[in-house]
């Protein structure tokens, strides 16, 4: 079917109007009527060609919640009129190790993301600034019918990414966390961190969104301008989620942790990383997190729809998706912007 969407259509060229071809529903297929996409920095990273070349035209969008209005003859998991929701992968091998660990974005065999992907026909997957998308049943997820559909779709992205390193690395009642930067991810991992009964601090560039972090949960705000800071702060944390999208003097945050600390980057920075060794030799560690796979994504979802947790949004019409891309690379987003996706029709 011949469905509308935003793409861009060259590198670092303003996205526009278009149409793209979604395929027929197979056997595991579901078919989803579009209701609301975000828009993550990495959309922004992707066509302004951070990431190097991409298949354009490219049509963004991982950060998906719409309704089920076709299934495929195989389908048992979700039904016609279902809320769902699709993240930043729509298929994998499901066969090699990381696959059956339950951890699809690291698949052997190439993990295909929801948009620039190779799929396995050989076309380029296109992602969720459209109407309508069609996802194998595996990679759909169910969207707790409580959380408000706009506020849900952030989870998706934003959401998952921050509760996998908080769950993964213990975050809770006695620990004390640190998020770097207040932007789309930063205030999910506010939010979710506190509702896991975590001391949250807020690491800003200034104290501009003070109270806001204050209202979304954080305990503590501290801006990262000041040096004053890093001084107070030496030694504090048991965790750091870096989810800045630039380049950070790493040793400084380093320097915050905790014994067996561990400092989680996110964000992703496009340079390389300067670590002072005596800093790590502290026993603190450095380490990444990408997404997160099928089964703790449903789990995110269903630990926000039991919490009442979804993202502070700005729900934009298609046509202003250029003018948020301006206003989240200059800081300016509280927090995510959400494509209303009637707007395309
Ligand atoms: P965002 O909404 O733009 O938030 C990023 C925040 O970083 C900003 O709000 C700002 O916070 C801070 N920041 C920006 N430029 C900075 C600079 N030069 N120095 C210090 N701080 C700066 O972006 P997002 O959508 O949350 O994404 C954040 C990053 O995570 C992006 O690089 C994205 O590609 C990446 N990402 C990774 C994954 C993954 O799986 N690992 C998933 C999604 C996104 P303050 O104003 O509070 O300082
Ligand atoms: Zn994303």
């Amino acid at each position: 079917m011949r469905v509308n969407a935003y793409a861009a259509p060259a590198a670092g060229q303003p996205l526009a109007p278009t149409t793209i071809e979604r395929r027929e529903v197979g056997p595991n297929d579901v078919l989803i009527a579009i209701e609301y996409a975000g828009i993550c920095h990495s959309d922004i990273h992707t066509v302004n060609g951070d990431w190097g070349p991409q298949p354009f035209p490219v049509v963004p969008g991982h950060e998906i919640v719409g309704t089920v209005t076709e299934v495929g003859a195989d389908v048992t998991t979700h039904r016609v009129g279902d809320r769902v929701g699709v993240g930043c992968m729509v298929n994998s091998c499901g066969q090699c190790p990381p696959c059956r660990g339950g951890d699809e974005q690291f698949c052997v065999n190439g993990t295909v993301f929801t948009y620039a992907s190779e799929d396995r026909d050989g076309t380029h997957t296109q992602g969720g600034y459209s109407t309508h998308v069609v996802v194998d049943a595996d990679f759909v997820l169910s969207v707790p019918e409580n959380l408000d559909a706009a506020a849900a779709a952030p989870l998706l992205c934003a959401g998952i990414t921050t509760y996998n390193p908080l769950r993964r690395w213990g975050a809770g009642p006695g620990k004390k966390v640190a998020v770097v930067g207040l932007g789309g991810l930063g205030h999910m991992a506010v939010k979710i961190a506190h509702a896991m009964g975590t001391e949250v601090t807020v690491l800003s560039q200034s104290l501009k969104k003070q109270e806001d972090g204050l209202r979304l949960g954080a305990d503590h705000y501290y801006a990262t301008s000041d040096p004053d800071t890093f001084s107070e702060l030496a030694g504090r944390f048991d965790l750091i989620i870096n989810t800045v999208s630039a380049d950070i003097d790493v040793n400084a945050y380093l320097g915050l942790l905790t014994l067996d600390g561990a400092m989680v980057s996110v964000g992703a920075a496009p340079g390389p990383l300067a670590v002072n060794g005596f800093l790590l030799g502290a026993r603190r560690i450095l380490t990444g997190s990408m997404i997160g796979g099928i089964a703790l994504t449903q789990e995110m979802l269903d630990f926000c729809g039991e919490h009442n947790i979804g993202a502070d949004v700005e729900i934009i019409s298609a046509d202003q998706v250029n003018e948020a891309y301006e206003r989240v690379l200059a800081s300016d987003v509280r927090y995510r912007f959400v494509i209303d996706a009637s707007t395309l029709a």
